[in-house]
């Protein structure tokens, strides 16, 4: 019998999952041990997907299948280039899998962009999502109009969570100082402002049409905005989703003037030049913009946004760890393939970028997976069992997953009355709740 590859997966996000499972597959002796930052593990299935998107998060029920495998042992609470380098990981274990996201904003680079009011979307995402991080953030939101700026699914998705009602939001797990100060706020105008045109946006036609299914809030577009038709998209499957999205979009646009009492303004052609005000944001400067051989390049013309809360949404960046090759204009570590040294392999957004859903993390793993594979006929390094020693001999306080799963019966008890849960925010909170 070879002796069991011994495997350190870094981050328990989806890409470590989805790593960790391709691994079980192969049908080889694998020890797999994920080790995660947080005590709670799913990366940004739990800190990152919109709270009132439940069903999205049911996927974390094969992780835990995962997790509870035999060969796979998760070390939460435990942060790599804190707790232990990768060096240290790369001399206990065959193969190390960097998984570990692109959980940092990317900067817009302008004026203003650090007063008060300017949130980026990693920051308040992890706020309202109850992410140990951000849950401290406490964003002022007594405004009455908000740019969001950036067309994706987050940015929908933040927009959607600043306008939906309290009876839209039940069945979520918006932790509860996070709704207080949501539906407290008088905020009835939300504008989200893309750089290119409608065909660019890169929101899913689901997200797009829930914004015209809300309650109290209606989607604004202006037709003149809007092209007839999608053009210059060489992939079939593209041009059909960009078509619905205009299609959807067009559809917004016909309804004109609702009645009702928030707005979610859709604004494309533009791009911020300036965050203006005091200490605080009073608004935001933009420059129209025109596409031009594929790019959106100023026209010269300028108009403003009034507004006490910006939220940018163009994207994230992962951080160097020492030893990892790293593309600081990229954000993610260097790879071919996946392959970032010998032994060294990176999987999900911190090798290819913050870009895709979660299922399409899958294939970075099954591919790795496969390198792993063809690099060890069998282990040699010791793994799980060092690992711990050396925690310990550090001191640091490592959670288990049946520690999680402690963790997640509290804040299962602790759900109001439709809501799946009530998440713990603070790592002292968590850590009690395993205590
Ligand atoms: C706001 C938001 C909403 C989204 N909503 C959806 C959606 O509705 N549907 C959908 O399909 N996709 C959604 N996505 C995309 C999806 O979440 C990503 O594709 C996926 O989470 C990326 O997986 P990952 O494992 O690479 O990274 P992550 O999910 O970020 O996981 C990385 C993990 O590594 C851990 N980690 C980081 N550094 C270290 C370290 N030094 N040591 C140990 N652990 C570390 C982190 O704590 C985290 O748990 C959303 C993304 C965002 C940002």
């Amino acid at each position: 019998m070879p002796k069991a590859i011994t495997v350190a997966i870094v981050g328990s996000g989806p890409a470590g999952f989805y790593t960790a499972e391709a691994l079980l597959r192969l049908g080889r002796p694998v020890e797999i041990d994920i080790i995660e930052r947080l005590p709670t593990p799913y990366g940004l299935i739990r800190g990152g997907v919109a709270p009132d998107h439940e069903k999205t998060k049911n996927v974390t029920r094969k992780y835990e299948e995962i997790a509870l495998d035999p060969s796979v042992r998760y070390f939460g609470n435990v942060e790599v280039g804190r707790d232990v380098s990768v060096a240290e990981l790369s001399d206990l274990y065959d193969a190390v899998v960097l998984a570990v996201g692109t959980p940092f904003d990317r900067r817009l680079g302008i004026p203003g962009e650090d007063k008060k009011g300017v949130h980026g979307a990693a920051a308040f995402v992890g706020w309202y999502n109850a992410h140990p991080d951000f849950h401290a953030l406490v964003p002022d939101l007594n405004v009455r109009a908000a740019v969001v700026i950036g067309v994706g699914n987050v940015a929908i998705d933040i927009a959607r969570l600043l306008v939906k009602t309290p009876a839209e939001m039940v069945s979520s797990d918006l932790p509860d100082y996070a709704a207080r100060v949501i539906q407290g706020s008088p905020l009835t105008d939300v504008y989200m402002v893309g750089r290119r045109g409608p065909n660019d946006a890169k929101f899913t036609n689901v997200e797009l049409r829930e914004m015209g299914e809300l309650e109290n809030c209606a989607p604004v577009v202006d037709g003149v905005q809007l092209p007839q038709t999608v053009e210059d998209e060489p992939s079939e499957r593209d041009r059909r989703l960009k078509a619905k999205n205009l299609a959807t979009l067009w559809e917004f646009a016909r309804r004109g003037r609702e009645k009702k009492p928030k707005r979610v303004h859709f604004l494309f052609y533009a791009f911020p030049v300036e965050i203006f005000g005091g200490a605080c944001v009073e608004g935001v400067r933009f420059e129209r913009t025109k596409v031009e051989g594929g790019r959106s390049v100023g026209t010269g013309e300028y108009f403003s946004i009034p507004c006490g809360l910006v939220l940018p949404s163009i994207g994230y960046r992962g951080i160097a760890l020492a030893g990892v090759p790293f593309d600081d204009v990229a954000g993610i570590a260097i790879s071919n393939e996946g392959r970032v040294a010998p032994g060294l392999y990176a999987v999900g957004w911190i090798r290819r970028g913050p870009s895709g859903v979660i299922a399409t993390n899958r294939p970075d793993g099954v591919k790795v997976a496969g390198h792993i594979a063809a690099d060890f006929a069998e282990g040699a390094k010791p793994g799980r069992t060092q690992l711990a020693g050396l925690l310990s001999s550090r001191r640091v306080r490592t959670v288990t997953f049946a520690d999680w799963k402690k963790i997640e019966a509290v804040e299962i008890g602790a759900a109001p009355p439709g809501a799946q849960r009530r998440k713990l925010a603070s790592i002292e909170q968590l850590l009690a709740a395993i205590d």
